[in-house]
């Protein structure tokens, strides 16, 4: 095989965030123009605008995060490329949770191997570890669609019911990817209660209803930031339905 040395100096422009100038931590790009910054750098971003910092295109008039993904495999390139940024990173944010005497979350704990493994994965098959344009969002589903949405983010959500005309869950407590919208939540509720229609629903977090379109990352995101797992909803029959 062919190898060919590159200086880190060469690539840092493109695994480095244009917002805080460090390597993209939690690397989240916008699904429009596929340009990349860490999570937290582009959502403080998007709370005073709603245009890609990069190419200054309007990523969505009035909900930007919506249209903002985890970016897996660009992080996976990151860490694999920048010696002792991963260990660095985890290091930090397992002192920032037990500062504030939080349980450190599982994803942060086993993040290591984890990214490893999809890395790997990655060499062997159909797609190159080198090739970060390599964004085709087919290939993308199509792996997703193989493990089932099981190397996604996930999260962790407590599902309360909220109303005495429905029973609630046997089980409460779930754990599913980040990029499940509210209307995958209400048709596994329905399922589970044997309602006739997942219409019959309302979900809520902090008190609101969730429109079924958002994702969980955006839920977790816009309403549950700075708090502890599990993201916290409650669900109950549509209003006219009380
Ligand atoms: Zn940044
Ligand atoms: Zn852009």
């Amino acid at each position: 095989m062919l190898t060919r040395k590159i200086k880190l100096w060469d690539i840092n422009a493109h695994i480095t965030c244009r917002l805080c100038n460090g390597y993209l931590i939690d690397a989240t790009t916008v699904t429009e123009c596929l340009h990349t910054f860490c999570r937290s750098c582009l959502v403080k971003y998007l709370e005073e605008n709603n245009t890609c910092p990069t190419c200054r295109i309007v990523i969505h008039q009035s909900h930007p995060l919506q249209y903002i993904g985890h970016d897996r495999t660009m992080q996976d390139i990151v860490y694999k490329l920048v010696p002792g940024l991963q260990e660095a990173e985890m290091k930090k944010q397992r002192e920032f949770y037990h500062k504030l005497g939080m349980e450190v979350p599982g994803d942060i704990k086993g993040e290591t191997c984890s990214a490893k493994q999809h890395l790997d994965s990655h060499r062997n098959g159909e797609t190159k570890a080198d090739d970060t344009s390599n964004k085709d969002a087919s290939e993308e589903k199509q792996e997703e669609d193989n493990d089932y949405h099981r190397s996604d983010e996930q999260v962790s959500i407590c599902l309360e019911c909220n109303s005495s005309k429905l029973r609630g869950l046997k089980r409460k407590w779930i754990r599913c990817s980040a990029q499940a919208t509210v209307l995958h939540l209400k048709k596994f509720i329905a399922k589970k209660l044997n309602l006739s229609s997942f219409n019959e629903l309302d979900i809520l977090c902090n008190e609101e209803i969730l429109g079924k379109d958002h994702t969980l990352k955006f839920v977790v995101v816009t309403r549950w930031r700075f708090k502890k797992a599990p993201l916290l909803l409650h669900y109950r029959p549509k209003m006219d339905l009380l």
